[in-house]
This record gives C-alpha cells, sequence and structure tokens, in this order.
C-alpha cells in the first residue's frame, strides 16, 4: 500500500493507483477528456493535471500513479488556471453548440468549460475548415446508419480509437495526418458507412464530445433510464435504456460482470423493432378455410428477387386470412380445441414449442400448462436446434449440461481453443473478450471450415474439411497421447474410460487424421501442443460442432481432449459452449425439455415426479416427451393433431421447411402467440398477441449460467398481454387455475422446486445477477464448476469413430451448404428484420461462393443464382468471398424470401436430435439476366 497526501488529507491507496483513481475515490472530481476508467491512460489532454509538490511541471493525474509520501493539490491556483486555459484554448476551435449534445452525457467539453468559466473568445479561433486535414465529405460524414461523424467538435483526444482497439479489438479508427492537419479516420480514410466498422457504437459511446454521435438519440432530451439486458444473444450484456415519450432512442452498455459496458451492433441499435407498425395488436382467428394455410412463397424459386428490402411479411397479403377476435373468444376457442383433441386422440396428440427469447418465468409457466394440464411431456424448444448434441455429449461423459467456467474466464486462460464458432459474428461482445485475452499474450487456436473474422488474431488458423471434426480431434488427442502431454495424475484422480480412448486413438495417428480432414499433419501436431502444453486452456465451440448429425460425437471428443488434459476445474480452463439465444440456458434450466422438469429432473424419476405432482397439484406423465424435430414428424403422420407455440418460427428455423409446411399444415389445430405475424404464424387457427423483451419483467439465464433481470422499459401496444398471464388464463380455462401475482411470484415457485436456482431471489439478483448453482440465500453464485468432482461423479472418456455426413457432394449436386447467421440479424429474422438499423446493414439475402467457384460458375458479386438441393431450391444473390472454402457456400437463414432451410437435410444427430444444418449438399446454377 501506498501512503501520501491529497488535498492535505492522508490517503492509502494500492500500489500502482494512478492519481487520477485515488482521488476519484476520494470523491475527488479531476476533469479529463481523454481519460475514460475502461481504456489505458494515455494523458494527451492534459486536463487532468495536478501539482506534485517538488514537482516543477503539473502532471497528468491518469497516468501518473501514487508514491509514498507525495503532496498533491487537485486545485491549486496554478491547477485551476492551467486547466481554464486549456478549455479555452479548446473551446476557441469547438462548434457552438457542439453538433449534437443527444443525451443527458452532453459534450464534456462544453461542461467543464462552464465549470471553469472558461471564456473562448480570450483566444482568436484559427480554425481549419475543413477540420485538421480531413477531406471535406469526411469533415461531416452520415454514411453510417447510425452514428454522425462531426469533425469539427473532435478533440483528437483519440478516445474513439482506443474505444475501438482496446474495448472491442476492431481496429478500424486511426489518426490520419499530422500536427494541426491531423484528423480522425476510417480505414485509412473511408467514410464510415464504407469502412470496416461493424457498428458497434464503442467510438461514440467514448467521445466526450458531439464529434461522434448516435443518431437516433438526436434531439433528445427527457429520458427515463431502465437497467435491463439484451434481447438478443446468450452473452447476456447488460444494457440501460432511455426512453422518452414510449420510445427507446438510445441503448447504452451497463458495467457488469458480463459485459463490461461492450456491446454489439445488435444490443446497441437493434431496439425499435419493439415500436414497429407491424406489431400484433388484437388477437385473430383465421377465416374458415378462405386461404390456404400457411406462406405461399417459401418453396417457390425467385423469391430472393422478389422479396422487398426488409423482406417481412406483407401483412396486407397475410391478414384477410383472419378476422380480429376479444380475447375471450380467442382464448376460448384456444381451449375448447386443444381439450377435444385431448379428449379425442389423448394427451401425446398435443404439444408445445416454448421460446428460448421468453423469461424464465414464461418458460417455467409454459412447461407446467403442457405437463400439468395438456397432460404430456411434448415440450421443447429451439435448444433442439442449437447446442442438444453439446448437452447430451455433457451429460452422458460429466452428468451436466451447464458451462464449467464463465466467458470472460478467458482473460485467465494461456491457450484458447475455439471452434466451429463464428464469434464475432454471433456473440459478438464475448470475442471482445477473447481477443483482448490474445492481445495480453493468450494463445489462440481457432479452427472452422468457413474462416470466422476471429481467424485474424490467431496464433493458429486450421481451416478443416467441413464434417471431418471428430478426425480433426482424435488425431490432435494422438498427438497429446503420443507426445506424453496427457495429465495423468488427473486422469487417475477425476476419469473413468481412458483406456479404451487411448485404443482408439491409436487407431488414429496424427497422418490418418490429416488426411480425412484435409490438413498437413503438422498443423495438427502444432495444435495439439498450443492447446496441450498450456497449463490453462479453455474450449469455446458453437454451432460448427452442434448442428452435425455428428454434433454429439464432435462435442464428446472436445470433452475428451478437455478431460486428458486435466483442464477444467480451474479459472482459465473449461469446456463452454456458446448458448445462442438470450435465454436458452434459462429455458433448459426451466424445464422446457421433453426429458426432464425444471432443474435438469429427469421426469421419469419418480421421487422427482412425486415432487412436482404435490407441488403442481396434478399428475404428470412418466414418459419422456417428444423433441421439436418429432413432434413435427408426427404431426405429419397423424400422431400429433394440435400444438400451442410460444415465440417459436419453425417454419424458418427447422430443416427442410418443405416437410414442415405439410406437418404444420396438417395439425388440426395451432395457436401461435408472438409479437409479430411471423411465418408459422400463417399456419394457425388463433393467434395471440403477445408482449416484446422491453414490455415485460422477468429473469434471463446467459451462456455462464449468470440469472440476471430483465425489467419493463415500454407498455405493450393495443391489446397484446404479458406471455405469463395469457398461459394463466389459458390454463384456467382449460380446468387448471393458475394464480400469480407477478413473474416474481413465479419465479419464486420455480426456485423452490429447481435447486440450483433455490438462493436467487429477486432482491439478490439486483443490477447485475448471479452465477447458478446458488443453492441457498447466503450463497455468492458459482464461477467454476466441477473443482473436486463432476456431479456424474468421474468424468468419462467417451471414444467415437469418425462417421462421414450423411449427404456428401456428387455430381449431381457438387457443392457442400453451410448454414448460419450474420452480425446483423438474429434467426428467423423476427426482430431484427423490423429493426430499421440492422435492416439497413444487412437488408437481403445472399449465397457466399469462393472466387474460384464464382468464376468456374460465370458469376460475380450481385448475380442471380440458384440454389437447389434434393429438397427444394432458392434464388438469391452472389457475394464473392475467400472466407468459405472452394467446394463450399453460405447461406445466412434469416431470411423469408430466400429460406436457407428449404435446402437443408432433416437427418437427426441419434443422441442430441439435433439436425445437419451445416452440412448437405446442393448444386448452383447461374439464374440469367
Ligand atoms: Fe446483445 Fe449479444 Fe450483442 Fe451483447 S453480444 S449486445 S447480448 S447481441
Amino acid at each position: 500500500m501506498i501512503s501520501f497526501t491529497l488535498n492535505g488529507s492522508p490517503v492509502r491507496v494500492a500500489d500502482g493507483t494512478s492519481l487520477w483513481d485515488a482521488a476519484r475515490r476520494q470523491g475527488i472530481d479531476i476533469p479529463a477528456l481523454c481519460h475514460d476508467p475502461r481504456l489505458r491512460p494515455v494523458g494527451v489532454c492534459r486536463l487532468c493535471v495536478v501539482e506534485v509538490k517538488g514537482s516543477r511541471l503539473l502532471v497528468s493525474s491518469c497516468t501518473r500513479p501514487a508514491e509514498e509520501g507525495m503532496e498533491v493539490e487537485t486545485r491549486s491556483p496554478r491547477v485551476e488556471s492551467s486547466r481554464r486555459t486549456l478549455l479555452e484554448l479548446l473551446l476557441a476551435d469547438h462548434p457552438s453548440p457542439c453538433a449534437a449534445v443527444p443525451t443527458e452525457k452532453g459534450c464534456a467539453l462544453e461542461s467543464w468549460g462552464a465549470r471553469y468559466e472558461a471564456r473562448a473568445g480570450r483566444f482568436a479561433a484559427a480554425r481549419l475548415e475543413p477540420p485538421g486535414g480531413a477531406p471535406r465529405h469526411l469533415a461531416r460524414d452520415r454514411t453510417s446508419p447510425v452514428i454522425d461523424v462531426d469533425l469539427s467538435a473532435c478533440i483528437l483526444c483519440d478516445r474513439c480509437v482506443r474505444g475501438c482497439d482496446e474495448i472491442q479489438s476492431n481496429d478500424v479508427i486511426g489518426r490520419l495526418g499530422k500536427g494541426a492537419r491531423a484528423w480522425i479516420g476510417f480505414d485509412d480514410g473511408l467514410p464510415m458507412g464504407e469502412s470496416s466498422c461493424v457498428a458497434c457504437g464503442e467510438c461514440q459511446a467514448v467521445c466526450p464530445t458531439g464529434a461522434l454521435t448516435n443518431r437516433s438519440s438526436a434531439g433528445s432530451a427527457v429520458h427515463d433510464h431502465v437497467a435491463t439486458v439484451c434481447p438478443y444473444c446468450g452473452v447476456g450484456c447488460a444494457i440501460t435504456a432511455h426512453v422518452e415519450a414510449g420510445r427507446i432512442v438510445e441503448v447504452t452498455g451497463r458495467d457488469s460482470p458480463v459485459s463490461q459496458g461492450r456491446l454489439c451492433v445488435k444490443g446497441r441499435y437493434g431496439h425499435d423493432y419493439a415500436t414497429h407498425p407491424q406489431r400484433l395488436q388484437v388477437p385473430l382467428i383465421r377465416r374458415e378455410s378462405a386461404y390456404p394455410k400457411g406462406p405461399l412463397s417459401a418453396d417457390v424459386a425467385g423469391t430472393g428477387r422478389r422479396g422487398k428490402p426488409g423482406g417481412i411479411v406483407r401483412d396486407e397479403e397475410v391478414l384477410p386470412a383472419f378476422r380480429e377476435a376479444s380475447w375471450e373468444e380467442a382464448l376460448d376457442l384456444t381451449a375448447r380445441r386443444l381439450l377435444d383433441i385431448r379428449d379425442r386422440h389423448g394427451p401425446g396428440a398435443l404439444a408445445g414449442f416454448g421460446s428460448a427469447k421468453c423469461s424464465n418465468e414464461e418458460a417455467y409457466l409454459f412447461q407446467k400448462l403442457v405437463r400439468a394440464v395438456f397432460g404430456t411431456n411434448n415440450v421443447d424448444h429451439c435448444t433442439r436446434l442449437c447446442h442438444a448434441s453439446s448437452v447430451a455429449a455433457l451429460m452422458e461423459t460429466i452428468g451436466s449440461g451447464a458451462v464449467s467456467n464463465v466467458f470472460a474466464d478467458a482473460l485467465q486462460a494461456q491457450a484458447l481453443f475455439i471452434i466451429g464458432s463464428n464469434t464475432d459474428e454471433n456473440h459478438p461482445v464475448a470475442a471482445t473478450f477473447f481477443k483482448e485475452a490474445r492481445a495480453r499474450g493468450t494463445r489462440l487456436l481457432v479452427a472452422d471450415p468457413r474462416r470466422p473474422a476471429i481467424a485474424d488474431h490467431a496464433d493458429l488458423y486450421l481451416r478443416f474439411r467441413s464434417g471431418t471434426d471428430v478426425a480433426l480431434l482424435n488425431g490432435m488427442m494422438s498427438v497429446i497421447l503420443e507426445e506424453g502431454l496427457v495429465r495423468q495424475d488427473f486422469v487417475d484422480r477425476r476419469t473413468e474410460g481412458f483406456e479404451a480412448l487411448a485404443a482408439k486413438l491409436r487407431d488414429w495417428p496424427v497422418g490418418k487424421a490429416a488426411a480425412v480432414c484435409g490438413l498437413p499433419a503438422e498443423a495438427i501436431r502444432e495444435a495439439a501442443h498450443l492447446y496441450g502444453r498450456a497449463e490453462r486452456a479453455m474450449i469455446f465451440w458453437g454451432m460448427g460442432i452442434s448442428q452435425h448429425a455428428t454434433g454429439t460425437d464432435n462435442a464428446r471428443c472436445l470433452i475428451s481432449l478437455c478431460l486428458m488434459t486435466g483442464n477444467v476445474g480451474r479459472p482459465g480452463t473449461g469446456l463452454h459452449p456458446l448458448r445462442g439465444q438470450n435465454n436458452v440456458q434459462g429455458a433448459s434450466d426451466a424445464g422446457l425439455i421433453p426429458m426432464v422438469f425444471p432443474g435438469y429432473q429427469a421426469v421419469g424419476d419418480e421421487r422427482a415426479r412425486a415432487r412436482f405432482e404435490s407441488a403442481w397439484g396434478a399428475r404428470l406423465d412418466p414418459r419422456p416427451g417428444l423433441t421439436v424435430t418429432e413432434i413435427l414428424a408426427a404431426a405429419l403422420d397423424g400422431r400429433m393433431r394440435g400444438m400451442y407455440m410460444l415465440g417459436e418460427n419453425p417454419f424458418l428455423s427447422d430443416p427442410n421447411i418443405n416437410k414442415v409446411r405439410k406437418a404444420l399444415a396438417a395439425l388440426e389445430f395451432l395457436a401461435v402467440q408472438d409479437i409479430f405475424l411471423t411465418e408459422t404464424a400463417e399456419f394457425a387457427d388463433v393467434i395471440l398477441p403477445a408482449s416484446s423483451f422491453f414490455e415485460k419483467e422477468g429473469t434471463y439465464t446467459n451462456t455462464d449460467r449468470r440469472v440476471q433481470i430483465g425489467r419493463k422499459v415500454l407498455e405493450p401496444p393495443g391489446q397484446a398481454r404479458l406471455d405469463w398471464e395469457v398461459i394463466c388464463d389459458l390454463a384456467g380455462r382449460m380446468g387448471y387455475p393458475m394464480r400469480y401475482g407477478s413473474p416474481e411470484e413465479i419465479f419464486d415457485e420455480m426456485r423452490s422446486l429447481t435447486p440450483d436456482y433455490a438462493g436467487l431471489s429477486y432482491a439478490r439478483l439486483a443490477e447485475t445477477g448471479l452465477l447458478w448453482p446458488c443453492p441457498s440465500e447466503d450463497h455468492p453464485g458459482t464461477s467454476v464448476l466441477f473443482e473436486n468432482e463432476f456431479p456424474r461423479g468421474r468424468g468419462r472418456f467417451v471414444p467415437v469413430e469418425y462417421r462421414p455426413p450423411q449427404e456428401e457432394p456428387d455430381r449431381e449436386y457438387p457443392f457442400v451448404l453451410n448454414t448460419g447467421r450474420v452480425l446483423e440479424h438474429w434467426h428467423t429474422g423476427t426482430m431484427t428484420r423490423r429493426a430499421s438499423v440492422l435492416d439497413a446493414l444487412q437488408p437481403r439475402p445472399y449465397v457466399e461462393i469462393h472466387p474460384d467457384d464464382a468464376r468456374a460458375l460465370g458469376v460475380r458479386d450481385g448475380d442471380f443464382v440458384r440454389l437447389r438441393s434434393r429438397r427444394g431450391r432458392i434464388e438469391l444473390a452472389v457475394r464473392v468471398a475467400d472466407r468459405t472454402t472452394r467446394g463450399s457456400v453460405f447461406v445466412p437463414f434469416h431470411f423469408r424470401e430466400a429460406p436457407a432451410n428449404v435446402l437443408t437435410i432433416d437427418v437427426l444427430d441419434p443422441y442430441g436430435k439435433i439436425p445437419e444444418f451445416k452440412f448437405c449438399a446442393v448444386a448452383i446454377e447461374p439464374v440469367p439476366g
């Protein structure tokens, strides 16, 4: 500790504390323009200067650490005079008023100037027009759809440069020119909207003036501020929503252990879907057989060309099939039809799809309705389509499907292995932590057939042949075995079945693995060294691993790799399948899966069932229910008759859409509860207008297992109701009253039946939430799992043999189709395609084709091609890019007007029942004209 004197008072601080931080902790405000606590201090603005006794010059307090015995004055006349003069100089060259002072954040230069009564007029303005040496068209740049640039307000503090670089690791912004002609530029002088900027908004968030401002908040003044979380991905970034007159005008990052104030483009700018004019506002009932069920166009080639920008459902084309109804009529009809089907065909003829976008409370109530009222375990959600195989493998080998460590633990790891994860686009804020770790010296191994952006930061990138993950991982493990990198003490103490794995690996010498996965043996050896030699190494994976017919095998191999190297149970180690939706972890925790009650208590376990029967006052089915994909198959063959869907859109998200169309159309009765008229809702008999994320309160569990509260920001539009109230109302009409006063009451019931959630009261979750397991109200929550043992006791090695993909390319269908997401859109695009900024950034479907293949096909960027598989065809524009490998193409699956899942194969992984979204064979034909 250091003792020194600050403004005459004794102060003690930790060694290395800057004078600026020390003063702040004492409640002393030192002005600063270039400094932000999240950035490395640089001391260029000189506004934070203080006087240190014995020092000839004033020193910048953000860069100068406190020293033993120092005597520091932060407000001496000399200091105050220096600051005033500096502010006057800066203000002399500053527009008045500052270009945009959008929120209460305002312009820091102007507000410090006012506090110091700095008079700009004292100095004649020697303003350069345009400011600095910037070309005139870049000085006022409105090419970005979200951020306005006004370089006349720029004070060259470099905060935007450092925010882009140090916080987001995007490295887009830099200082161009020299001296008085210096200016801030994007990608060496491109307009912002044409640069490689990913619109995360970090630059405007850290800019202290009006040089970089959010267009959405320009001119707004009076705000409510609501602390909540982002509604999109499993990272679960903490946000503050700023509201004016019933509209979110700005979202800012909030400090939290998850995101540390960082956001991506969806979190910061993807909020106006909630007030989109197409929101459903009144219940709808289908007119008797006046229209065929379902979207008319999804299996028709050419829709990618005709779809209007945004491509969203045209209400005027669809709404005539429905008539408006009262809630009474819509819910009575729903209850009557579902009960009728149950009575005629038994509970097994009913099913429910819940949603990983809904809160824990809604997921809990939904599965309770299906189990206790419908009388079946046929309840599932989109976890089946993202990490079901990962969970199957984790349950089998470890006994828990949860991540072992939080993603921010990457900062403590010596090595990271990221496989099958396009992290920058699917989990953008998690990616910033991985890149930060790399910048601090952590070694980074990335493996993916389609080059993800994070590969640019990797020590080693492996572009292996698609679908050969098992061969690659067996090859890596065989090197680790052969070269004595196995942590034998860990294997002996904590695992079982290693001999069987070792025997299997002897069949997989690195040369054989290399031949199968199309890599040099040396690259696989190097990868094994990078991971296997680290003291602390973490594995992160995404749907490139899980969405295969061998998804469970792929995950089994990753788990074996982790266990054989003893990389679990400590900070900076472990296994982390990055979860997709914002509440896919919580929906599973809440029992929205067919095999288990809340808290992963098996429906077949008599004691667990007795506990739930007693709590819910209903007889419960001991047999596991059907999964998402099995339910749709059952609809096709007539076993499934009636369904209730809350917030799911299987028509776009499930494989082989033309089959899904037949399944949905075959249902006797379908009720859909959603915020928009989705493609699936077009098949519905009853549509119930739901509340959006921003209109309700509830808890959400992120990929780390952190349970956080999402708070109400807006009122639901029209007659739209809160989802939990609708579920309760429907249950009552089906003869099972559910009475709750608030989401908190529902959560209290859920945690009373879910041991890992027992200690998570709303009061404790407060602003930043807690990590489960949290078994009691005095428990702090758990960051690192499996420190001493696994839930199943010993970790189990499951040796795996390589199996090729189900539908290899051939002469007729020579290309491999890979599907996935893009940064700006989410899943079926229901929300993001109605978020104006996101839609503007990524308005149309496309197929990414390797330049060599494009040349061979005779197509260029923007040309149209037809993609055909054995199941259907779509037409869409070409994007030529070498991210994809020769012989493979990539299609994002968000776009209704060219739905990738028309093409995908509905073959399933036998264990996780997850479809093979990442591999099927397609043909490509140019479309003339
Ligand atoms: Fe939202 Fe995920 Fe982006 Fe964070 S990383 S802002 S949670 S979409």
